[in-house]
């Protein structure tokens, strides 16, 4: 059975800004995440991936839409009902290197969640501490050392094992190895691999390496300033990306197979913050190579399914659909 253990809808984020500008951090995102799968989130920097993550156990308040989580509601929850939903949807943070308290050592920093939610302490604390640690890939002596005495990579293992140690459902993993080595990265995303598996994990997995969301993840949206611009099967997206955009992002990999290279070598033309988007027509169009002024410049493209369950907001990709430019 494929049950939806996470589904987003219509959400959004305004940040107004102190020069009273208005930045629509994530713009009516929709999409669903199947029990103990791995869902990828793609964007560039400042493409509303961190927002996004944030909103889902709340920890920044959504302008509107709604967060079901097992069918429920998150935005009608108190306080109180929060926390407790808290505990079994955790956050990995991107950087090892300032999201663990420097003065805490592993021990504390793996004990200190079940201390405050479950009250443990003696035996079964030390017992629940070092089994997390284990499976982490730590070792036993290294409970009493604090995390500068760590490299990146055991680092992350134990921001991992912090997140793990309350037993979540969903973990959001924000960037988890981008702070790393490529040798390192591809051991911390085995042991995601493993971990998974082992505790029956679901992942929202969010990143800017299309190899990465390839070696993980089952489905993907890209995130294009704050809105999903191409969602669909990982297959899919890498067999026929459909989104320029995407397609401009897969020239980038260097990792796949030279079917793909066969991909019109789109280029994008500037980077994110270079090109402003006007607010009107398409936000990728200042970008985009293959636009066509009309419909592109104009109009919103809507994201609509391509196939029965691979989305693509781009007028190129449903000429059935625009073109004509406005009404
Ligand atoms: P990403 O994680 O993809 O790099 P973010 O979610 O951090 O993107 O940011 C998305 C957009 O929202 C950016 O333009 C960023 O400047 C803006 N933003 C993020 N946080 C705030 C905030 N607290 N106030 C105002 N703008 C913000
Ligand atoms: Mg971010």
């Amino acid at each position: 059975m494929t049950e939806i253990l996470l589904e987003v809808r219509n959400l959004t984020k305004v940040y107004a800004d102190r020069g009273k500008q208005v930045v629509r951090a994530v713009d009516d995102v929709s999409f669903s995440i199947i029990e103990k799968s791995t869902y990828g989130l793609v964007g560039e920097s400042g493409s509303g991936k961190s927002t996004l993550a944030r909103m889902i156990p709340r920890l920044i308040e959504p302008t509107s839409g709604e967060i079901l989580y097992r069918s429920q509601n998150l935005l009608s929850l108190s306080e109180k009902q929060m926390r407790a939903v808290r505990q079994e949807i955790q956050i990995v943070f991107q950087n090892p290197f300032s999201s663990l308290n420097p003065r805490m050592t592993v021990r504390q920093l793996i004990g200190e969640p079940l201390q405050i939610h479950r009250k443990m302490r003696g035996a079964e604390l030390e017992r629940q501490i070092l089994e997390m640690m284990d499976l982490v890939g730590l070792k036993p002596e290294h409970a009493n050392r604090f995390p500068h005495e760590f490299s990146g990579g055991q680092r992350q293992r134990i921001g991992i094992a912090r997140a793990l140690v309350l037993h979540p459902k969903l973990l959001i993993l924000d960037e988890p190895t981008s702070a790393l080595d490529v040798s390192v990265q591809a051991q911390v995303l085995n042991l995601l691999i493993e971990l998974q598996k082992h505790l029956g994990l679901t992942y929202l997995l969010i990143t800017h390496d299309l190899g990465v969301v390839r070696y993980m993840c089952d489905r993907a949206a890209l995130l294009y300033l704050g809105k999903i611009v191409e969602e669909g099967p990982i297959e899919q997206i890498f067999r026929a990306p459909a989104h320029p955009y995407t397609q401009a992002l897969l020239n980038d990999v260097p990792s796949i197979d030279p079917d793909q290279r066969m991909l019109d070598q789109v280029q994008l033309e500037a980077d994110l913050f270079s090109v402003r988007w006007s607010g009107i027509g398409c936000r990728f169009a200042p970008r985009c190579p293959a636009k066509q002024i009309g419909a592109c410049t104009t109009v919103e493209p809507q994201l609509v399914p391509l196939t029965k369950n691979h989305r693509v907001a781009c007028h190129l990709a449903h000429p059935h659909l625009a073109l004509e430019g406005p009404p």
